[in-house]
């Protein structure tokens, strides 16, 4: 998918107080009121709240947010239905969202005000991507997609049992509502789904028809004589490709999760967050404690000039961890700072860096370009270059980190815990020691054990299309008392050939080396002064004057794919593969899996593991539980553990 820029709404009030969108010439909602449209035409025209009473999770989607009364007024029903389902989902797309300035001011009267404040300060930055945000500790989350319904209604991986079709008017915004948009409103109804909007219009109601729908006109209410409400009744239900994306709920909500690094630990954490319970077993004594056991790295997000598939997952994934860690950092429970994250970068000018930022439009508050002047006095170093800037980015402690994610999942923790063997046996996962006892088994099986999962993946059924190559790394710390005035302590993480973090706990860390296949686990000088020239190359500093302090240090192991994505999603089958006629896309590859549970990965971190644990937990748990994809479908794709399937099925075909 290309993303398109994101142009903010904007904002104005009719002389009676009514909220206007000036580019579309209409209302955001009639006089009568914003909750009274939302109660009559959304919840009414679906049959809510009764129809979500004693649900797991039900799921809305809406076209426009717009102000956002349609979310808090399902929100508001949520809470005072003592019959709600366990967790709301509320998907929508918004081609022009607001700012949050505009948001509140839209909201300061609003007759909800607790849920209205909340919704403006989790209020996410204007770029284009789905945004995944929770209330209610998971159980009410507002999945926001910015950008054209065009561009994203094809990319949602969800699967819907009650439309809000709550665009501006189609005489206004005819685009909303084409013929080939309803159609995809059909291809992500669930069985039994419902649609409601406040048009009465041909084109809308013929559109639905065409769509599967059976429709029906109904009283409106705020000087509309009528409204549209429909149910889906398709002629035919199409089957889901094997490797597609399953959206019930397995029967027992029950994994065992393989390694208690970044990776297990948010993993349980979102699974938690779509009410799975979780077992971590991990050889180490404590969570965290092999390569997330690192004293501190940074995070923050990407820019390329094409945003593909790289940049877009970045963005999300630090956006995401932006939101998830830095509350918990603000709180204290993790150990770092999110206050930005300067990127070097020498190969861009000035202008040519801004030229770029400009014609992609991006948010100020997710990347700005810093010239060296700037930089180098919001970094209090002497910077070489300019550099990118992430606001959202920072430092954090990824061993607390990981510790939260787990501690907030209520799971069950084994530590001093070797799994030798895995196998699937009567319809579980097993896992075996060295004796070839079993240790635990569930439907479900995760395998987030870094470079381990290979190794544990060919115990099972041999082969894996997938390299991951484990890459050494060395990082370095020098205590700072008594060299405060001559050690380059920057006030923010600085990166680029190697990085330096502020300075903790009384010690200045930077690294690391970056050594494929070298499985040394001793501390070397030589990669400690290879440490102190990347240092002296982002400080601008002689690196003479600190060759002779003594040093710490940590080695690790980055697992890394030959793409530099992770590995998030089912294990392909590649049996079945090779019997199977169509294996063209990730969708179309069969998987160790069926309707009781099945077998999945998440690894393949490389050195980005803080900024993708809390997006890649989310994905992977929408895999498993069949919880709306936070990421959009073409993502998803490229974070698919498939995509090493694809060749093989080719060359076969
Ligand atoms: C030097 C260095 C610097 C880095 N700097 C940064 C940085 O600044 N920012 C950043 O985002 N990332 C950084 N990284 C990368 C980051 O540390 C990793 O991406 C992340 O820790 C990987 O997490 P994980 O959960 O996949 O793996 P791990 O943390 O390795 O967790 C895997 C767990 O599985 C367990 N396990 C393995 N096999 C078995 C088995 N058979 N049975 C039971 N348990 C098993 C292990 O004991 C381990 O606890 C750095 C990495 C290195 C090496």
């Amino acid at each position: 998918m290309k993303t398109a820029p994101i142009t903010p709404g904007r904002l104005a009030f009719s002389p009676d107080g009514v909220p206007l969108a000036p580019e579309f010439g209409d209302v955001y909602h009639p006089a009568a009121g914003a909750l009274q449209q939302a109660h009559h035409v959304f919840l009414g025209g679906n049959r809510l709240p009764a129809r979500w009473g004693g649900r797991g999770r039900f799921v809305i989607l809406e076209t426009g947010f717009g102000l956002g009364n349609n979310f808090l007024a399902t929100w508001d029903a949520w809470q005072r239905d003592p019959q709600r389902c366990e967790r709301l989902v509320f998907v929508s797309i918004e081609k022009h969202p607001l700012t949050r300035e505009d948001l509140a001011r839209a909201h300061a009267a609003s007759p909800l005000p607790e849920l209205a404040r909340a919704l403006v300060s989790a209020w996410p930055l204007s770029t284009p991507n789905l945004h995944p945000i929770a209330f209610e500790g998971g159980r009410v989350q507002l999945l926001l997609g910015f950008g054209d319904v065009a561009l994203l209604l094809p990319q949602l991986v969800v699967s819907v049992d009650a439309f809000f079709l709550d665009g501006f008017a189609p005489a206004r915004n005819p685009e909303m509502w084409e013929p080939r948009r309803l159609q995809r409103l059909g291809r992500l109804a669930a069985p039994g789904a419902t649609a409601a909007t406040w048009s009465a219009a041909r084109v809308v109601r013929d559109g639905l028809s065409a769509a599967g729908f059976t429709v029906e006109t109904t009283a409106g209410t705020g000087g509309k004589r009528d409204i549209t409400v429909a149910r889906f009744t398709p002629r035919h239900i199409a089957v889901p490709p094997p490797g597609g994306w399953h959206a019930h709920d397995a029967a027992s909500r029950e994994a065992l999760v393989i390694g208690a690094g970044l990776a297990g630990c948010a993993a349980a954490w979102a699974l938690s967050q779509q009410g799975w319970q979780c077992q971590l077993l991990d050889r180490a004594a404590e969570p965290a404690d092999v390569t997330s056991g690192n004293p501190a790295g940074l995070f923050h997000g990407s820019f390329h000039r094409d945003d593909g598939p790289h940049a877009r997952t970045l963005r999300a994934a630090a956006l995401a961890t932006e939101r998830l860690a830095g509350a918990w950092i603000a709180q204290g429970r993790v150990s770092g700072q999110l206050a930005g994250c300067l990127r070097l970068e020498s190969r861009w000018s000035d202008d040519a860096a801004r030229a770029a930022m400009a014609a992609q439009q991006i948010a100020p508050g997710y990347i700005d370009w810093m010239d060296r002047a700037v930089a180098s006095t919001l970094s209090g170093l002497a910077l070489p270059s300019g550099a990118w800037f992430y606001p959202g980015g920072g430092w954090l402690a990824p061993r607390d980190y990981a510790r939260e994610l787990l501690a907030r999942s209520g799971s069950l923790f084994r530590g001093g815990i070797d799994v030798a063997t895995i196998e699937r046996h009567s319809g579980l996962w097993r896992v075996l020691d060295e004796q070839r006892q079993v240790i635990a088994e569930a439907p479900v099986l995760v395998l987030a054990n870094g470079l381990g999962a290979n190794g544990l993946l060919a115990s099972g059924r041999g082969e894996v299309p997938w390299p991951l190559t484990a890459v050494r790394g060395q990082i370095s710390s020098l205590a700072t008392d008594g060299h405060p005035a001559t050690l380059p302590c920057p006030r923010l993480p600085v990166a680029g050939g190697g990085y330096v973090l502020p300075q903790t706990g009384g010690r200045l860390l930077f690294g690391a080396t970056s050594q494929p296949d070298d499985i040394d686990p001793a501390l070397r000088d030589a990669d400690h002064r290879f440490n102190l020239q990347q240092l002296a190359g982002l400080s601008g500093c002689d690196v003479e004057a600190w060759s002779s302090l003594p040093w710490q240090g940590r080695v690790g192991w980055r697992a890394v794919t030959s793409d530099r994505l992770p590995l998030i999603g089912a294990v392909p089958d590649l049996e079945a593969l090779d019997r199977t006629s169509r294996a063209d896309q990730p969708r179309f590859v069969p998987r160790q899996r069926d309707a009781r549970g099945g077998l999945y990965v998440f690894t393949g971190l490389g050195s980005r593991g803080i900024t993708w644990a809390a997006l890649g937990g989310q994905l992977l748990a929408s895999w498993i539980s069949g919880a709306p994809c936070p990421l959009e479908a073409d993502l998803r794709d490229a974070l698919d553990p498939a995509r090493y399937a694809l060749p093989r099925w080719r060359s076969d075909s």
